[in-house]
């Protein structure tokens, strides 16, 4: 059985058909600047060359043709026939309170997707745009929503309500509700079975450290809290997204700077993080090169950085009563061999020992931590396509 798996962003169309028999990727690609000039998709079939369709693409409904075209082309394509197509599986941002799991898609759950899309204006329309694009170019095709807040919906009212008026959790769902869900649940998953344990008996201490980043407490499997909120913007620092601040900077800056909401939402989200606090870049590829060259505001950020990330560490083995394993994944968790070392130094007396030499290592899966660690390091590469894939499969079958 074929599963597609798409991502839609606002002007992007991600996408991996995968052969759930043996779960290996057949095609990967992405279509880009939909909408705008210099649309282009590039696909990938496994085995062949990679190949590049510049081609105007008024809307999702035309890249999605084009992906189509690709995906069952003679020369470059991975199948014959798109009736080989079993399943598509949607990454949908946004499921509020409504969506704890991933669900068939209906005409009802498209309606609680659009319920959902004051809570992430950006992500979900474009989401729907593609569900809307996939039933109409493939009708009859069996879709799956798999949503990035689900995994988090079993946190406990403590974990998800702010100190605000209750009110405002009442008429607007003013609450945290978690993101990078579907990676966090591969990843805990994971580390158990890598470990040759059940994820029912552990406590994991998940951290996805990716250009968006978000730390997670699974026990026994189960989502007891994360570091993301109401909105990705909570937490930890960020390629651009400043994380946790005192909520009163929010008016002072506003009123100095002259900003209204939607100015001072962008200078939150987008020139805040690493790039704002340095002036170099969003990528901790650069800021690390900066640091190592002695650039003060760039070792400064990276000290602040793990310096969050530990905070949350501490406090999610606080709020579990102990810790087995911590886990690292995304870009800089699987990669940043420094960073991994940095997070670590210091933790020993909470049972946290990394092993400089396991952990000098990029993007496979490797138990990190010292053999005499309490608390099992771990580095788990993420995998959310082949996640959305086992759910659409499960759902679906
Ligand atoms: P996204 O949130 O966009 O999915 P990723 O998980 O792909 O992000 O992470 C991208 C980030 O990972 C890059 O911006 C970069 O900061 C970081 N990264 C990737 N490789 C390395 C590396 N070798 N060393 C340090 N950071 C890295």
């Amino acid at each position: 059985m074929n599963i597609l798996v798409i991502n839609c962003g606002s002007s992007s169309l991600k996408y991996q058909l995968i052969n759930m028999e043996d779960e290996s990727v057949m095609a990967i690609g992405l279509a880009e600047r939909i909408g705008i000039e210099g649309s282009v998709v590039k696909h990938q079939t496994t085995g062949k060359d990679k190949v590049t369709i510049e081609q105007p693409m008024n809307d999702h409904k035309d890249a999605l043709k084009i992906v189509l075209d690709s995906i069952v082309n003679e020369e470059y394509g991975a199948i014959k026939d798109m009736k080989e197509i079993s399943a598509v599986g949607h990454r949908v941002v946004h499921g509020g309170e409504k969506f704890t799991t991933s669900v068939v898609i209906t005409p009802e759950v498209k309606k609680g997707i659009e319920d959902c899309v004051e809570l992430a204006p950006l992500h979900n329309p474009a989401n729907l745009i593609g569900i809307n694009a996939c039933q109409e170019i493939l009708p009859g095709v069996p879709m799956v929503g798999v949503f990035d807040t689900a995994f988090h919906q079993t946190m406990p009212k403590s974990s998800y309500l702010y100190g605000l008026p209750y009110e405002l959790y009442e008429k607007y769902g003013v609450r945290r509700y978690g993101f990078h869900g579907t990676s966090h649940k591969y990843v805990s998953k994971r580390a158990a079975d890598i470990l040759g344990k059940n994820v029912e008996d552990l406590k994991i201490i998940t951290c996805h450290l990716g250009n968006g980043a978000s730390i997670a407490a699974v026990d026994g499997g189960v989502c007891k809290d994360t570091s993301m909120g109401f909105t990705p913007l909570e937490g930890l620092i960020m390629g651009t997204r400043c994380g946790d601040m005192d909520p009163a900077i929010v008016p002072f800056i506003m009123e100095k700077e002259g900003l209204d909401s939607n100015g001072l939402s962008t200078l939150m989200n987008k020139k805040s993080g690493v790039l704002g606090m340095t002036g170099i870049s969003s990528d901790f590829r650069d800021i690390e090169g900066a640091a190592s060259e002695g650039n003060e505001k760039a070792i400064v950020a990276i000290d602040a950085y793990c310096k969050r990330v530990k905070k949350y560490i501490g406090s999610y083995m606080a709020e579990m009563g102990g810790v087995d394993v911590v886990l690292f994944t995304a870009g800089i968790g699987e990669n940043s061999i420094s960073m991994r070392e940095q997070i670590c130094e210091g933790l020993e007396g909470l049972g946290m020992k990394i092993d400089k030499e396991k952990n000098n290592v990029r993007g496979k899966d490797t138990v990190i931590s010292t053999e005499d660690s309490q608390v099992k390091l771990l580095i788990v590469p993420t995998n959310e396509e082949l996640m959305i894939a086992r759910d659409t499969l499960e759902l679906v079958k």
